[in-house]
């Protein structure tokens, strides 16, 4: 093992570089000619109990370009497969990726260090290996987001210029963005592994999930059920969040789907403006198979390709194996329901559980729907229903085209309040807040920011807009309120692009 000691100059430790050769491709970064730090996630690295405090810029900038990296060594692209809009491809693998290696953590838990957009690796096929700008602050702004929503996801440490143009239908500057993930393992590594018939690894990658990422229950089913077991219910929950907040992932395929239950490959990923089921953003969608309505059955489709994956070790008689499988699988639709209505219960200022509540939920959804009304601003405001405060509760009916639509679901809802037990005042309408966000990563801001650092090396905006995603359950202020704001019509996003 060459990378012993010191996975990187960053004093990382050798994770996945622990097993097998074939599991990955050792590759070093390539180096690039003017790196330039465009942002670094200082309380991060705090966490990941990495030593940077000292560390100027120059040095940041060429730890996390990968030019310092080359020397040490250690770093490896990880194989691993995957079913692309339903087609599997064999090998995909780290094209343009690097692992870098684990982060102690100062909880102690090991998070994997990841370069992306540092250069060719046997697994590029005909791509070049790089980033482009734009998709390196969308992942950071969007990635970084999530977390400051509550919602498990692969984080962003740095993002540096590389000062080198990369080819897209336009010449782009080029970026490199340092990810960290609880685990890099997907659906798709498990799938690499399977369509080799290599049962050994398969067994191996399942000892190293459990270990690094141990399920909450006690392992008392086979070790691959169990692993099976725990990524249905990471799953389940982290779709439920998704809808919660309005998220489009946008391009849920199995190699973007994580074993820890992150929100992984921000490419396409949009959030709701105006609330509609059906909405797709990706423009290679076009079955809208990613739709934001059908994610939980586009996850269900993702966990039992991790099953047919895992069916030989699940039990030695095939037919045992896929009854046990799919007594699992069956158990997502129930979890993602009961998480989903859970998270909606609570929006809703619900602190009880009473039979009529997913009816409440839908026909609320159902008038968001016939309105097009912004999800975002309709849940934020609703907060002013248990307030009784009169101004905020005529604002949100002036949303409704139909605003009888409004008054019908508050009286039904008023109603359901009635059964709840009594709260000091303003407890209820503190705890929707809590829950409701008033900022999310509207595309159209995005874009604007992206726009202002590609067009003219303005870094400003995607500053401004990085702080006030930090801070989404914040009343807006008068400093932050344009970015509470849904888009004008001239501004509406419909479309967006895989970050290649
Ligand atoms: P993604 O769409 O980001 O999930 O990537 C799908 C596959 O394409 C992965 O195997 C990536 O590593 C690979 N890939 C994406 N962009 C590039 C690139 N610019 N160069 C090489 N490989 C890439
Ligand atoms: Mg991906």
């Amino acid at each position: 093992m060459i990378a012993s000691q010191r996975a990187c100059a960053l004093g990382l430790v050798p994770g996945y570089q622990d097993l097998p050769e074939r599991f990955y491709a050792r590759v070093a970064p390539e180096p690039v000619s003017r790196p330039r730090l465009i942002a670094f996630n200082a309380p991060l690295a705090e966490e990941l109990g990495l030593d940077l405090d000292q560390a100027d810029e120059a040095t940041l900038a060429a730890l996390f370009s990968g030019n310092d990296s080359v020397r040490v060594g250690g770093t490896v692209a990880v194989a691993y497969a995957g079913h692309q809009f339903g087609q599997f491809v064999p090998q995909l693998g780290d094209g343009r990726a690097l692992l870098l290696g684990d982060a102690p953590g100062r909880d102690g838990v090991p998070r994997e260090i990841q370069l992306k957009g540092s250069g060719r690796t046997p697994f590029s096929r005909g791509g070049d290996g790089r980033a482009a700008l734009g998709p390196v602050l969308r992942e950071y702004l969007v990635s970084e987001a999530m977390h400051a929503l509550g919602i498990p996801t692969t984080r962003a440490l740095a993002a540096v210029a590389t000062g080198e143009t990369v080819w897209r239908e336009r010449p782009l500057p080029g970026a490199i963005l340092t990810r960290v993930a609880a685990s890099h393992v997907r659906i798709g590594t498990f799938e690499y592994f399977a369509a080799r018939g290599d049962r050994e690894a398969l067994g191996l990658l399942v000892e190293h999930v459990l270990r690094r990422n141990p399920p909450a229950g006690a392992l008392d089913q086979p070790p691959a059920l169990a692993l099976l077991d725990a990524v249905i219910e990471r799953q389940a929950r982290l779709v439920a969040a998704w809808m919660h907040v309005g998220f489009v992932h946008g391009v849920m395929n199995t190699d973007n789907t994580s074993i820890a239950g992150e929100t992984i490959d921000f490419g396409p990923c949009a959030f709701l403006d105006g609330y509609d089921p059906a909405t797709v953003f990706s423009s290679i969608d076009r079955h809208g198979r990613y739709s934001y309505s059908n994610q939980p059955h586009a996850a269900r489709w993702n966990l039992a390709r991790l099953a047919e994956a895992l069916l030989p070790l699940i039990d030695p008689d095939p037919q045992r194996a896929i009854d046990r499988a799919n007594a699992a699988l069956e158990e997502f639709p129930r979890r993602f329901d009961a998480a989903w209505l859970e998270g909606m219960r609570r929006k809703l200022g619900l602190t009880t559980a009473r039979a009529e509540d997913a009816v409440l939920v839908r026909e609320w959804l159902d008038a968001l729907h016939r309105g097009r009304v912004d999800y975002t601003l309709a849940f934020r405001d609703i907060a002013a229903l248990a307030d009784a405060e009169a101004a905020p509760r005529e604002r949100l009916r002036a949303r409704f085209a139909d605003p009888s639509d409004f008054d019908a679901w508050t009286n039904a809802w008023e109603a359901r309040i009635a059964h709840e037990p009594p709260l000091p005042p303003g407890a209820r309408a503190a705890a929707m807040r809590r829950v409701n966000p008033a900022i999310i990563p509207r595309n159209h801001q995005i874009e604007r920011a992206i726009g202002a650092a590609i067009d003219d090396g303005d870094f400003a905006p995607f500053t401004a807009l990085s702080i006030v995603l930090g801070r989404p359950y914040d009343e807006a202020g008068p400093r932050t309120a344009g970015y509470a704001r849904p888009p004008a019509p001239e501004e509406r996003v419909t479309r967006t692009f895989c970050g290649t």
